[in-house]
């Protein structure tokens, strides 16, 4: 009996210990969320009002001054929107919306977006599109257009010559078998299909002892030659929660220092049809953020993700 009384004891006291603990995360969660919210606006001041300084006439000294503070700048406007992110997913609070979207479309943007940073550091960019590539997609076009920013960025951020490439095709079900890490068990479902994006570039590569660090938020790399980046070790984290949530995954290789690195991931998405023959193409469906794999089916097309277009400033700015 006096067992039973001290084991129910214990387990009262370990009932409040859990939600005292899950009321400090959501406090920590909400504080952070405040935080960012208040931050970002000045910082979008600082950024628009370095960028018109910076189309002034201005001496060579002052130039490279304003150009700090916009790097700056941005590094601290990639943190904030990282950290909101990460806050978000970790307090579960972060809906993946399902709708039909521009597949080629996406990629064809996020090469815009890079193209000035590669050209500056003198960097080839080639996209390939697989022919089979589904024009259309269901699927959360803004994570989907997130990640394929931070990994790119990362390519063209830790690359100081040759070449960046994008190649994005449909993983076929005869090569699952190939498909790494053995963890990964895709599953095949009608009117789905895998995207399968690799993103391969010349840069200074990943030392065998950082890899299996490279998706732990904050982690510290760069334990060889090649210098620190620079970043918060955030980016990579968010990709595989955001890879997660839309039923995929990713991993790293690279054969070492100076020998470049592949990125590849693979995301679950329905095949859209061309919005012009579709006759459905207003619902919509959000789906609480649940860390298993994403099911689209019977999910209706939207013709338009209704968070607005992609704003891949954040994960853009990560790599100048
Ligand atoms: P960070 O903000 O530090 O760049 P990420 O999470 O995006 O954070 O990346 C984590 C680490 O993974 C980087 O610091 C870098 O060491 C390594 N990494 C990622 N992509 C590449 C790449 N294309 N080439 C070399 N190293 C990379």
């Amino acid at each position: 009996m006096r067992a039973r009384d001290q084991l129910m004891e214990q387990n009262v006291d370990l009932d409040l210990a859990c939600r005292e603990a899950e009321r400090a995360i959501h406090a920590r969660n909400d504080f952070l969320a405040a935080m960012n919210h208040e931050m970002r606006t000045p910082m979008h001041a600082i950024i628009a009002l370095c960028s018109l300084l910076l189309e002034t006439k201005l001496t060579p000294e002052q130039r490279v001054k304003i150009e700090t503070v916009l790097k700056s700048s941005n590094l601290m406007a990639t943190l904030i929107s990282d950290v909101l992110d990460l806050s978000r997913l970790e307090d579960n609070n972060l809906e993946v919306e399902f709708g039909m979207f521009d597949l080629h479309g996406i990629f064809k943007e996020v090469v815009n977006l890079i193209k000035l940073i590669v050209s500056v550091k003198k960097l080839s960019l080639t996209m390939i599109l697989a022919p089979d590539l589904p024009m259309f997609a269901v699927g959360d076009e803004k994570l989907l257009m997130q990640t394929i920013l931070s990994v790119v960025g990362n390519a063209a951020k830790f690359t100081k010559e040759g070449y960046v490439s994008i190649i994005a095709s449909v993983a076929k079900p005869e090569s699952l078998r190939d498909w790494q890490p053995p963890e990964f068990y895709p599953v095949s479902v009608e009117g789905h299909f895998y995207l399968r994006v690799q993103v391969k570039d010349s840069g200074c590569g990943v030392l065998p002892q950082d890899m299996p660090n490279l998706f732990t938020k904050f982690a510290h790399h760069r334990s060889g030659s090649v210098g620190n980046s620079g970043g918060a070790g955030l980016g990579l984290a968010i990709c595989r929660r955001f890879i997660n949530l839309m039923g995929g995954h990713i991993w790293i290789g690279s054969e070492g220092r100076d020998k470049g690195c592949t990125a590849t991931f693979l995301v679950k998405l329905g095949i859209g049809s061309n919005p012009d023959n579709s006759a459905i193409h207003q619902a919509s469906a959000h789906v609480r953020a649940n860390h298993g794999s994403a099911d689209l089916s019977g999910q209706r097309p939207l013709l338009r993700d209704h968070r607005g277009t992609p704003n891949p400033n954040a994960r853009y700015q990560r790599s100048l």
